[in-house]
Formats: C-alpha cells, sequence, structure tokens
C-alpha cells in the first residue's frame, strides 16, 4: 500500500459548474520555508456523462496545447457539456514557467516519470497524482506536444498501434475527429515511463499531438489546436456540435527506419523540408564540421520512403541528436 499523494486539488472533481484551482504540491526551498507549486486546473462538469483529461505542458517548450487549453478553460461553457472535462494546460508546471522541456527543480522528465512517486522529486509526485488519482477517473485523456526548442514536425494528432485493438480503433477514431492536416500511427523510441504508457496500459483512449516546434507557436498550429480539440471533445459526446471535418493525411511509422539520429557533431543543413516528399535513399540532411575547412559534410540518408515528418530545429547538431523522421504515407 503506497502512501497517499502530497498533492492537495483545490477543485472538487464530482462538482458541476466550472471551477478553476490548483493542485498543491508542497516544495519546501530557500525561498519559501513552507511553499508548494500551484499547478493550475480547471473542472467543467454537468451532470453524469463521460470525463475527458486534457493536458498541454508535459514539457514545458511547447506551447501550442496550453494555448488552446487556457482558452478552453476561460471559454467552454458548463451548458454545453454533458459529463466532465478536466483541463491541466500545464502539466509540468515547473518546466512550463522556466520554458524548458524538463523540469529546473530536478531536471525531471515529465513524460519519463511514470508512474512516478508520491515520495519521490517533484517532477515524480505530479506524475504519481495523474497516475493513481487522475488518470482513472478518464475515457479519454488527449496529451498536447509539440517539438520543443530541437524538433519541428509536420502538424499531425497521433496514436499508437497497441495489441488491443478495439481500444486503438477508439483511439485512431478520436484522431480522425480532431482533422489535424496529418494523422500519425505513432511508434515510440523509448515508451517506458510515458504519461501515454501508462493510459494505454490502464485501458484508457490515449490521443496525442505533435503540432509544430522550435520551443514557439504558429498561428496555423495554434488554429489547428484550438478546432481539433473542440471535434474530439464533439466526437466523444461530450460537447455538443458537429465535428468540423477536414482533409488529413494518413502516416505510418513502420518501424525504427523512419528514425534518423546524427553520427557527428557540427551544422545541420536541412536538405528537405517538412512535409516535402522523400525516396529511399535521399539525403536529407548534411552535417558539416566546422573545426576546419576542406572537410566533406556527412551525409544523412532516408532508410524508407514518406515525407520529412520531423527535423531537428536548430542549426548546430551533436551525435545523437534525431535529426529527421520519415513518416510513410498511408494511402
Ligand atoms: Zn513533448
Amino acid at each position: 500500500m503506497s502512501r497517499p499523494s502530497p498533492i492537495a486539488p483545490t477543485v472538487d472533481f464530482d462538482k458541476d459548474g466550472v471551477q478553476h484551482g490548483f493542485l498543491r504540491l508542497p516544495y519546501s526551498r530557500d525561498d519559501s520555508a513552507w511553499g508548494s507549486v500551484m499547478i493550475p486546473i480547471c473542472v467543467i462538469r454537468k451532470g453524469k456523462g463521460p470525463t475527458a483529461l486534457l493536458t498541454g505542458g508535459n514539457h514545458g517548450d511547447e506551447y501550442e496545447g496550453p494555448l488552446a487549453l487556457y482558452d478552453l478553460a476561460r471559454t467552454l461553457d458548463p451548458k454545453d457539456v454533458s459529463g466532465t472535462v478536466i483541463i491541466v494546460p500545464a502539466m509540468n508546471y515547473p518546466a512550463f514557467r522556466a520554458g524548458t522541456r524538463t523540469s529546473p527543480i530536478d531536471k525531471g522528465n515529465m513524460n519519463r516519470s511514470f508512474p512516478g512517486r508520491p515520495d519521490g522529486t517533484v517532477t515524480e509526485k505530479i506524475a504519481d497524482y495523474f497516475q493513481r488519482e487522475l488518470l482513472p477517473r478518464a475515457d479519454l485523456v488527449f496529451d498536447f506536444h509539440s517539438g520543443g526548442r530541437t524538433l519541428d514536425f509536420v502538424p499531425f494528432c497521433a496514436a499508437h498501434t497497441l495489441s488491443d485493438k478495439a481500444l486503438e480503433q477508439k483511439a485512431f477514431d478520436a484522431v480522425a475527429a480532431f482533422s489535424a492536416p496529418f494523422s500519425m500511427r505513432m511508434i515510440e523510441i523509448d515508451s517506458v515511463g510515458m504519461y501515454d504508457t501508462a493510459a494505454e496500459e490502464m485501458g484508457k483512449v490515449f490521443v496525442s499531438t505533435e503540432l509544430g516546434g522550435g520551443g514557439t507557436s504558429r498561428a496555423q498550429t495554434v488554429r489547428i489546436a484550438r478546432r481539433g480539440i473542440s471535434n474530439v471533445l464533439r466526437h466523444a459526446g461530450i460537447v455538443e456540435g458537429a465535428v468540423e471535418t477536414g482533409t488529413t493525411q494518413w502516416l505510418d511509422m513502420p518501424s525504427g527506419d523512419c528514425f534518423s539520429f546524427a553520427e557527428d557533431d557540427g551544422m545541420i543543413e536541412t536538405m528537405v523540408d517538412l512535409g516535402e516528399p522523400v525516396k529511399e535513399g535521399a539525403v536529407l540532411a548534411r552535417i558539416h564540421s566546422t573545426g576546419r575547412t576542406g572537410i566533406a559534410p556527412q551525409e544523412i540518408r532516408a532508410k524508407m520512403s514518406g515525407i520529412l515528418a520531423a527535423r531537428h530545429f536548430p542549426g548546430l547538431v551533436k551525435a545523437g541528436d534525431c535529426a529527421a523522421v520519415v513518416g510513410a504515407l498511408v494511402s
């Protein structure tokens, strides 16, 4: 029997109406002896019905999700809701405040910290609260991501291929309802400790996005995020109204061959822009060594055909960085 979470919510999850409050996590430190981390949370509920758990800021330098979710929390009217919408727009709030992927307090990467620990670091305590208190309440879990400061993506909504095919189909139906320009059947480089995995292992419908990146947001990707989450809530029957469908191109990540990693440090030159078609063997990027002149660049070649779905964003690259991701076109 593990100990209770130290997090105290200031909202009542079973009360009708709109509540704007906090998940208060005690965090004693130099500038606040009996201080807390105050993670914003909004609960919008009307009667019985399904529960959607919506999160942004799982990584602190990704902005489409927080922009869409602070907006939704401010504007969603409970009279239009059947069930419960729980919104945590900045899940790793310390990281979000710092504008960094991981927490400045403990360097915790929220999406590698599940199932978390009630007696762990600040990041592990937040993960534990989601694992034991919030995920069990949810029927549908939607977690916004973008590329952050080091990656940039074509805008897509995604779900994972799962061994539970009925659950997988529900997730892909929600992805289709989101109606991003691209929809992805996603695999992970390393799924241990992910929020995604925690939700899926609990049998929850889990949907995510990658909507851009570079540590900023764009007008187009924020519009996609706002329309998409409204569509998903309508699709789930939690909010009234028709889904505003648009055209989407399905992409697949059939194997680890979709990922290309840098094997050298240097200056990266992208040879293909996001969304452009690539053929197997094509040069996706070149890495130029900068220590002296006269050195030929290293070429990074596509191991499969498709489109360029993601790329390393900063101009400098290190060995081991994910340089490019190719998504296969599904007709
Ligand atoms: Zn992320």
